[in-house]
């Protein structure tokens, strides 16, 4: 066995694990796998494909596209979860099941006006910037209502659901708090009438706690393809 289908293996007994442990509830909630693929190529996501691995993300609008057209025999499901330019939108709008990291209505409309709609609708989260800091996108909590309620009226988008990062300069504890902390936000939405099914939250470093803290989606990168060769800045 390769070493991607072992990792593959580890990460989702750690998952059942986490999950088990959060109680429960967690049950009806299944935690889906994001394998994080980006600097890595076509290669490795046919590996992990053949350990059963299905859905994969992508950052970078070029990356992605490359690596589509190598992969094109393998019904893939991709999820872009970089930081994605309205200006850019185009070029992968129908070619993607999720978009993890929608933070503006520009964007959400362009999405919208572009999406082919024969198909099916596309998969949104809202990114959101619960730790303030400047180098990382996402709404501030207070324009979370607003931006829901108007993305709500759009066509051949499925609002699904709240993504964010932590800061790799909190703690542990700081982590989990910032989890708990788009958890409530999702509740709190749903309170206000949206039906949100998916928190995005952890990486390979932190998606125990996250799933802990009722994550549904984790974005898996380094802990199954191994430490990064490289470290791309965003287009
Ligand atoms: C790179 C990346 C990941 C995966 O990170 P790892 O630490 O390698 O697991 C997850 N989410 C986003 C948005 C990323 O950019």
């Amino acid at each position: 066995m390769n070493s991607i289908c072992h990792n593959l293996i580890e990460i989702h007994k750690k998952i059942d694990q986490a999950t088990l442990q959060a109680g429960p509830h967690r049950a009806k909630n299944p935690v889906t796998l994001v394998a994080v693929s980006k600097t890595w190529p076509a290669q490795s996501i046919k590996a992990a494909y053949q350990c059963g691995q299905h859905a994969f993300g992508e950052n970078y609008v070029q990356e992605l596209l490359k690596k589509q057209e190598e992969l094109s025999s393998l019904p893939i499901e991709w999820h872009f979860i970089g930081h994605l330019q309205s200006n850019k939108s185009r070029l992968i709008v129908n070619v993607v099941q999720w978009i993890h990291a929608v933070d503006s209505l520009k964007l959400a409309k362009r999405l919208s006006l572009q999406r082919d709609s024969t198909l099916s609708p596309l998969n949104i989260c809202i990114q959101l910037n619960l730790t303030h800091e400047r180098s990382k996108s996402g709404i501030e909590e207070g324009q979370l209502l607003p931006l829901l309620n108007a993305i709500r009226m759009l066509p051949n988008l499925r609002l699904r659901g709240l993504m964010t990062i932590p800061s790799h300069h909190q703690t542990v504890n700081e982590q989990q708090q910032t989890f708990k902390r788009l958890h409530q936000l999702l509740e709190k939405a749903n309170q206000e009438g949206h039906q949100l099914d998916t928190l995005s939250m952890g990486m390979s470093l932190d998606f125990e706690t996250a799933i802990q803290e009722g994550s549904t989606m984790v974005r898996i990168g380094s802990a199954i393809f191994g430490q990064r060769q490289y470290n791309r800045k965003p287009e």
